[in-house]
């Protein structure tokens, strides 16, 4: 960080010559010096240059016009403006928060002010760089030697041996000096909440809208368990969305909680739409209980906000309906929504308080912004018992957290800070509106097909577009609820021809595996595949070169497609999975296969009866998991499922969240689960490298999925 940008020279000697000898002066800082054109060219400069560290300018020419462009980029940012003895200062300067300072042209003061603009740069970096992050970093530069744990030493260790010296290289020396162990008491104690961690704490609490906040080192996986082990004490009752990630199924499996499902809806596209309001309702709530054996009234309520298609709560009104004592909103993939204001109203932590109720929500920092995988963060509102509290947090946390990895959350949190973070979000969406917008266009251009995106038929304006009821069907939703579900512009669905909105079959199609398949060959790696739609994440990672190279992806498969080319061609790594079978097929004939099989499964009715009546739980998730750990399982063909108890949840990969729990029956009623199983099941074996991951069973040599159930008493 050592870029100062310079605007002049002006071509009058008594300037130029001053701003010449800075140049000389900074330069022996250690300054590197760039001369922006104009100011359009420096507020471009700025904009795609986070290490530019000052501006140099002068004041008469640009004055405070060119100082409030510059704070909407940055607030920070040093400015140093040269003025003469006859510029006017009369504006209100002192009024802005800016970091602005002044020196006046004059010959051999340069080397004076380099040193004070060193200065000035050594604050705004301190300013910027959040307390924990800082305090790990001055405790490396400092180099103290410490006898206690990491057994690699701040890295030596890995320099007395071969490969040790390969790992070493390839991470460098601060990556591993920074892996301190936690007997380093300036640095304060995650588990104890001190010093410097507990000052982190507070900064991300700020930063994120929260009243408090945890840093939490495994996950969001973890932090789920967390908030749930402090939330709803052993045998009592909890309300959970159905589409939920899996770590909340391992939850019930380790406390003894009655779940009552909360069942979203679900388009014929298997698009997951979230819990409908009625699920809501007091009335609703007190038919479940009254259905389910040994439940009480919930104690708690764990919602995914947003689904995994990227569909947003509106959350006030779920705060304010749900009658229970505490809600934990799971939003693993959405921990920007307080940095836009198109969020506003959609997330765990918007708005204030609710009186009488205690509001979490879990974020998985590493998943869509910048920070080390397992990095999560739980944030809470209301008023909860921080002790009790802080022994759930304990007792799943390790005692030697890595230290990069929590200084990589607090980084991430001083991201997105003032202008910079919101223009940081700001970009996604509108990266993401632009490139929904391309594909629109590509759409409308061509002749015969081209993918369409899930979007409503204008996407002009950065929104969250609402899930409307009534005549609006782009999404596919029967009966949506007015005001409840909003579609997040960043997360972009691509659909594929073959299924229509209203889960219609076409004659011919192109099942999403094969796009996927074809990118992924190419490097673009897809987060989701349905079986006719595709998503794709906008996140701040994702810069103007990857949007264009998914854009050129979807094209070259269209093209490729056209051709009728052979699958050889068209997907090697696919046709290395099986040389034979692959041998002559082209691409149209792989894709009208699958499509047929998909066809005669009937897989919109499918999904939608598999996800319209849940298996029966015949004993809770915990007590089918302590009939496993007791050895009453037993391996079984995954058709012979019907009747029998399941020991472990099936889930299968996408759309990742369970559709069997454990201690559940599938009955005559839900057999729609099962076939829709054996149809996932049915595409793999037909087609070598099409099988689906499901979890909870396991592909045997044979080309059979088993999975465990308990055995018959
Ligand atoms: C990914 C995910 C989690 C788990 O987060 P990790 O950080 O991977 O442990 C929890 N809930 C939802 C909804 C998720 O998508």
């Amino acid at each position: 960080m050592n870029t100062i940008a310079i605007m002049g020279p002006h071509g009058v000697f008594y300037k130029d010559e001053p701003i010449k000898e800075l140049h000389r002066a900074l330069e022996l800082q250690g300054f590197q010096l760039i001369y922006p054109t104009n100011s359009t060219d420096l507020l471009k400069l700025i904009e795609h240059n986070p290490r530019i560290c000052g501006v140099v300018f002068d004041w008469d020419e640009y004055s405070l016009d060119l100082c409030s462009e510059i704070n909407l980029l940055n607030e920070d940012l040093p400015l140093y403006a040269f003025i003469n003895t006859h510029s006017s200062l009369n504006v209100s300067v002192n009024e802005m928060r800016m970091a602005l300072w002044f020196f006046e042209y004059a010959l051999s003061a340069a080397d004076d002010i380099a040193l004070r603009i060193r200065q000035y740069t050594d604050e705004y970096l301190d300013t910027i760089t959040p307390p924990l992050t800082k305090a790990l970093f001055t405790y490396v530069k400092e180099g103290k030697y410490t006898f206690c744990t990491p057994g690699h030493m701040a890295g030596t260790a890995y320099q007395k041996s071969p490969v040790g010296c390969l790992f070493y290289d390839f991470f460098g020396g601060n990556t591993l000096k920074a892996d301190v162990s936690i007997s380093v008491t300036e640095l304060g104690s995650l588990l104890d909440h001190t010093g410097p961690h507990l000052e982190a704490e507070e900064y991300i609490a700020r930063t994120f809208g929260a009243e408090q906040s945890y840093m939490v080192t495994n996950g969001t996986s973890t932090s789920n368990k967390i908030v749930g082990m402090y939330a709803a004490p052993s045998g009592s009752t909890i309300l959970v969305d159905r589409n939920c990630h899996k770590s909340l199924t391992h939850l019930l499996m380790m406390t003894n909680l009655v779940p009552i499902w909360l069942k979203p809806t679900r388009n014929a596209l298997g698009i997951l739409g979230g819990i409908p309001q009625r699920e809501f309702t007091r009335e609703n709530i007190e038919k479940k209980v009254a259905e389910t054996p040994n439940a009480q009234w919930p104690v708690h309520a764990v919602i995914t906000n947003s689904t995994y298609d990227g569909l947003l709560y509106n959350t006030d009104f779920i705060k304010k309906t749900l009658d229970v004592p505490s809600i934990h909103f799971d939003s693993a993939w959405v921990p920007y929504t307080n940095f836009h204001p198109i969020y506003q109203g959609k997330s765990g932590m918007s708005g204030d308080r609710v009186q009488g109720k205690i509001i979490y929500e879990t974020q998985s920092t590493h998943k869509l912004l910048a920070a080390f995988s397992q990095a999560s963060l739980i944030h809470i509102k209301g008023d909860y018992d921080e002790d009790t509290f802080n022994e759930a947090y304990m007792m799943h946390t390790t005692t030697s957290p890595s230290y990069p990895l929590v200084a990589s959350i607090e980084t991430a949190a001083a991201m997105l800070r003032g202008n910079t973070g919101k223009r940081l979000i700001n970009r996604s969406v509108e990266r993401a509106l632009h490139f929904r917008r391309e594909v629109q266009r590509l759409r409308e251009e061509s002749e015969d097909w081209f993918f369409d995106i899930w979007q409503p038929d204008h996407v002009d304006e950065a929104e969250c577009w609402p899930i409307a009821p009534g005549e609006e069907d782009w999404h596919g939703f029967r009966d949506a609820d007015a005001d409840h579900m909003y579609l997040d512009p960043i997360k972009v669905t691509i659909l594929t021809p073959g299924m229509s909105e209203l889960g219609e079959m076409a004659d011919e199609g192109i099942p999403a595996a094969l796009v996927a398949k074809f990118l992924d060959e190419r490097g673009v790696v897809v987060e989701k595949t349905g079986p006719y739609n595709l998503l794709f994440l906008f996140s701040i990672g994702i810069d103007k070169t990857k949007a264009l190279s998914l854009l050129r992806g979807l094209t070259e498969f269209k093209r490729s497609y056209d051709l009728n080319l052979r699958v050889k061609n068209m997907l090697p790594d696919l046709y290395a999975e099986d040389p034979d079978f692959y041998r002559n097929m082209r691409i149209q004939t792989l894709a009208q296969g699958i499509h047929k099989l998909i066809k005669q499964h009937n897989l919109p009715d499918l999904m939608l009866r598999a996800f319209d009546v849940l298996p029966e739980m015949r004993m809770t998730p915990h007590e089918a998991y302590q009939q496993q750990v007791k050895g009453n399982v037993e391996t079984v063909e995954i058709e012979e499922l019907l009747g029998r108890v399941s020991a472990n949840m099936i889930l299968p990969y996408p759309p990742g969240v369970p559709v069997v729990m454990p201690g559940e029956v599938i009955t005559k009623e839900s057999r729609a689960v099962l076939d829709f199983l054996l149809m996932l099941c049915s595409v793999g074996e037909h087609y070598p490298g099409f099988e689906t991951d499901i979890h909870g069973a396991k592909l045997g040599e044979d080309g059979v999925y088993r999975v465990r159930v308990l055995k018959e008493a």
